[in-house]
């Protein structure tokens, strides 16, 4: 297939692109570069040996955007663009939702004028909001978010959804993530976000490199076997690979899918910490702070649905993430 990938040289957008490539499709890369690296597109085709196409454009410009399918035969798109800084949205929200929203609906519009009807979306266990019992099930009601960044993707996936109502032979599939951590074998690609990371696992690649002093753990008194928060953490490649297998099945399907991609299991962040620092022979510096406004105390997949749809699982260990997230960050630039 021809698929043209929103956001392809971020961190699961490209780790998603190196999988579509080695599977002999043919990959069209879209990002305006706000929170990647153009190195990565290179890297890309250093891993794989492939060639791609490469736009650095934002994707809520729609005449670029009509260029880039009037250009090449799409089949397919996996909209990946989008701004997910958690506490960045709270304080920017006008910026966050004409961003995700109106990339989403302009590039909902060109696939339309160019009869392209598979959609695999982005989205994000976030949008279980505080309200449902875990392990996260897809048939819970998913409309709460505790922040704008949320918010944007639990409206999108209702305007995926009322777009395909009105479009029955659409198919869009809303991959709701839980936490990505991991790299890819190469050292090549991994997580290295622009500014002081906000999510765990970079965070703990800087501290570990000596670029930050030290790992603040946020909360220790949660209702948790140790006080301290758990998710669930599954491999970037694992996550890729799922994108994949959703692509697959949209081309044979038609409606609205939305399917959790997650391991099934929580683990902590001390767990995460002393997994890290085991695997990779060395002494993580933190402290236990308070708790981040907003945070969970414990949610992981029911990993049920990609299993028995698309034939998905994840196959990394814990020991795997944190060993490939260490190999990628001890290199990164940043
Ligand atoms: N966390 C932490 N220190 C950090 C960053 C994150 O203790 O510097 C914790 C956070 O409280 C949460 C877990 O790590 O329990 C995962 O946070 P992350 O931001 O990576 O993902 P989230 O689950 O919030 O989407």
């Amino acid at each position: 297939m021809n698929v043209l990938v929103t956001g392809g040289a971020g961190y699961i957008g490209s780790h998603t692109v190196v999988e579509l490539l080695r599977s002999g499709h043919e990959v069209v890369v879209v990002d305006d570069l706000s929170n990647a690296k153009i190195e990565v597109i290179d890297r890309i085709k250093e891993i794989t040996g492939k060639r791609l196409h490469f736009y650095w454009i934002d994707c809520a410009d729609k005449e670029k955007l009509w260029d880039i399918f009037r250009n090449h035969s799409v089949d397919a798109v996996i909209h990946f663009a989008g701004f997910k800084a958690v506490g960045e949205s709270v304080q920017k929200p006008l910026q966050y939702y004409r961003n995700n929203l109106d990339s989403t609906m302009t590039l909902l519009e060109v696939m339309e004028e160019f009869g392209c009807k598979k959609l695999v979306f982005s989205s994000s266990a976030t949008v279980y909001g505080p309200n449902n019992p875990h392990p996260y099930k897809e048939d819970m009601p998913a409309i709460q978010s505790s922040s704008p960044y949320g918010w944007t993707k639990v409206m999108i996936e209702r305007i995926l959804t009322d777009y395909v109502t009105a479009h029955p032979d659409f198919c869009a599939i809303l991959l709701r993530y839980f936490n990505p951590i991991g790299a890819h074998e190469s050292g090549l690609l991994g997580d290295d976000p622009n500014g002081i990371p906000n999510n765990l696992m970079p965070f703990i690649g800087r501290v570990a490199a000596g670029k930050l002093e030290k790992l603040t753990i946020f909360g220790g008194d949660y209702d948790t076997p140790d006080g301290t928060c758990q998710r669930d953490y599954l491999h970037v490649v694992d996550l890729a690979v799922g994108h994949l297998k959703a692509l697959e099945y949209a081309a044979k399907h038609e409606g609205v899918e939305a399917i959790n991609l997650g391991t099934g299991n929580g683990i902590s962040v001390l767990e995460l910490v002393t997994a890290f620092e085991k695997v990779n022979n060395m002494k993580l510096p933190y402290v236990i702070g308070p708790r981040r406004d907003g945070d969970l105390p414990a949610f992981w997949a029911d990993a049920t649905k990609a299993k028995e749809l698309l034939g998905w699982e994840a196959t990394h260990t814990v020991e795997d993430m944190c060993r490939s997230s260490w190999n990628f960050a001890k290199n990164a630039s940043t």
